[in-house]
């Protein structure tokens, strides 16, 4: 999970990384209030969990409180890269001598964490990366040892920071330990005219499968970006939205995979990722076909069950009265195979519906499913 840069900036805050002075809203005149607080010119940031504000136009400097709630006003609704700004941070503006890059990364290939880290902060890192990568210094982190005083200077070293950034680099490392972070990055991190050493944006990624032992996101976790996947996620549905339009159930995470690259090997797209495990319950089969049939991409649905433990016949009495449930609006392709297949297929047979049609092949109901979906 990504989180925002005001919560990014609270963790920073809390294992002593200097920030500036700033506060959160999603009010106009709150922002106004705020920004007087503040000593009344402040920096009116877009809070969404994407980069590159500053170039959308959602990082403004405005010069007193009247113009804090302005600026607030036209920020909050924008859209950024398609996400909506719901809250504003307002922070205290500072005088920036010079703008460094620095971030720590999992680094899955290497089994090791890579610190990333540039004097030529401010912009993106790729950018500087692609003209001048002599200028972005990449150093391995064993995690076992982590970074040290020493590895800290080692880095500041290799990328040309100042010396006083070292401190800095150590407790960004303890961020993303004790949070269980899989990044953490601050871009830019300044040195302002008096000399300071301020993190001025920070964006943090944190280890999902961490999540029970890091019980302050707990409500948070479990908030979906797309309200298909929040539907399918409150009725417990292992559910991942994609782009196609050939919705898809199947029983088991490898076989719901291969059916996707089935579905796109017959030239159409699959809609959506849903395993519905080994129960095959009406119940799941109803809520997996209501959240998919509610995806209005959606243009046929594609049952792909193979019996093994779970008995194909069990599997046809779910989806028999998950119709009787739910109404069907969009062809449904189903093919049963492995235990207790005839039985199954028979039951389906017998429910004779006029949208429900069965393939005994995985190929042939990849390829109905596919042509329906390609010629309605
Ligand atoms: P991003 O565009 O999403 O990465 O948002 P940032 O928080 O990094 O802001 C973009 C740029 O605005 C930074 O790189 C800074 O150059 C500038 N900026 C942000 N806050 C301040 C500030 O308080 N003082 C000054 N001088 N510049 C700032
Ligand atoms: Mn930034």
């Amino acid at each position: 999970m990504d989180l925002y840069e005001h919560q990014a900036r609270g963790l920073f805050q809390e294992h002593g990384i200097p920030v500036p002075r700033a506060e959160v809203t999603d009010s106009p005149q709150e922002a106004r209030e705020i920004a007087r607080r503040l000593g009344g010119r402040v920096v009116v940031k877009a809070q969404v969990k994407t980069g590159g504000r500053g170039k959308a136009g959602g990082v403004k400097l405005a010069a007193d409180p009247p113009a804090a709630e302005l600026t607030a006003r036209q920020i909050l609704g924008m859209d950024i890269k398609g996400h909506s700004v719901g809250k504003v941070m307002l922070a205290q503006p500072v005088d920036v001598e010079a703008e460094f890059y620095v971030s720590y990364v999992l680094d899955r290939a290497a089994g090791r964490f890579l610190a990333i880290a540039s004097a030529e902060g401010g912009m993106e890192i790729e950018e500087v990366a692609a003209s001048r990568p002599e200028a972005v210094a990449r150093i391995h982190i064993d995690p076992a040892e982590g970074v040290t005083s020493a590895k800290a200077q080692e880095i500041a070293d290799a990328a040309g920071l100042p010396a006083q950034t070292v401190d800095v680099l150590v407790r960004l490392w303890q961020v993303l330990v004790r949070e269980d972070a899989v990044l953490v990055e601050v871009n830019p991190l300044v040195r302002t005219r008096p000399g300071q050493i301020l993190a001025l944006d920070g964006k943090v990624t944190l280890d999902d499968n961490a999540r029970f032992r890091q019980a302050r996101w707990g409500a948070e976790g479990t908030v979906h970006d797309d309200p298909l996947e929040a539907a399918a996620a409150a009725k417990g549905l292992n559910y991942v939205k994609l782009d196609g339009e050939v919705g898809i159930i199947g029983n088991g995470a490898g076989l719901v995979m291969s059916t996707l690259d089935v579905v796109a090997g017959c030239g159409a797209r699959p809609a959506n990722f849903l395993d519905i495990g080994g129960g095959a319950s009406a119940r799941i089969m109803a809520d997996g076909l209501t959240v998919i049939l509610s995806d209005p991409a959606v243009k046929s649905v594609f049952v792909n069950v193979f019996g093994g433990i779970t008995a194909c016949d069990a599997v046809a009495d779910g989806i028999v009265q998950a119709l009787d449930a739910v109404e069907l609006t969009k062809p449904l392709v189903v093919r049963l195979d492995g235990n207790n297949a005839v039985r199954g297929r028979a039951i389906l047979d017998g429910r004779a519906h006029p949208l429900v049609q069965q393939a005994t092949t995985m190929d042939g109901a990849a390829r109905r499913a596919a042509q329906l979906a390609n010629t309605s």
